[in-house]
């Protein structure tokens, strides 16, 4: 994707807080974009694992907590609770896709630990590689992602 000087700028705002999320996408990360997600495309092939690999795993976390109709559903090492909100969200990167708004709890029943994660969380890190600047509340370190889904190689 070729982007005018005007295009980069709308994209960059809509990572900005108060544009498509209140707290936006990049805490207080001072990194450019491309420069966030080239460092965790980094931290992928050092693991061996592929970003459509994780967004795979993380959807099929969201259909399955979809079956507990908002309330918490056993699946194997998780307990999975998704919570729905009307209409939807775009994509920051301006590719004209949009998400429905569903948030996913996710309890890890060995590790004790627990992630949340949106269903545009999934859309950035398989279609994008991004997987949320540094201090931000959307951040899901590969590393900890890897482990959480028992991914490691
Ligand atoms: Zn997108």
């Amino acid at each position: 994707m070729i982007e005018t000087p005007d295009e980069k700028k709308l994209i960059k705002a809509n990572f900005a807080p108060g544009k498509i999320s209140k707290d936006g996408f990049l805490g207080s990360d001072e990194r450019h974009l491309p420069d966030i997600i080239a460092q965790d495309n980094q931290t992928l092939l050092s693991l061996d694992i592929s970003r459509e690999e994780i967004a795979k795993n993380l959807q099929m976390l969201i259909d399955e907590g979809k079956k507990g109709l908002e309330s918490p559903i056993d699946y194997g090492n998780f307990i999975i609770q998704v919570q729905w909100s009307r209409g939807a969200l775009p994509c920051p990167f301006g590719d004209k896709i949009f998400v429905p708004k569903i948030m996913a709890t996710v309890r890890h029943k060995q590790l004790k630990s627990t992630i949340e994660f949106s269903q545009l969380s999934v859309h950035l890190i398989g279609k994008h590689g991004f997987f949320g600047g540094k201090g931000s509340h959307f951040r899901l370190e590969p590393v900890d992602l890897v482990g959480f889904l028992n991914l490691k190689r």
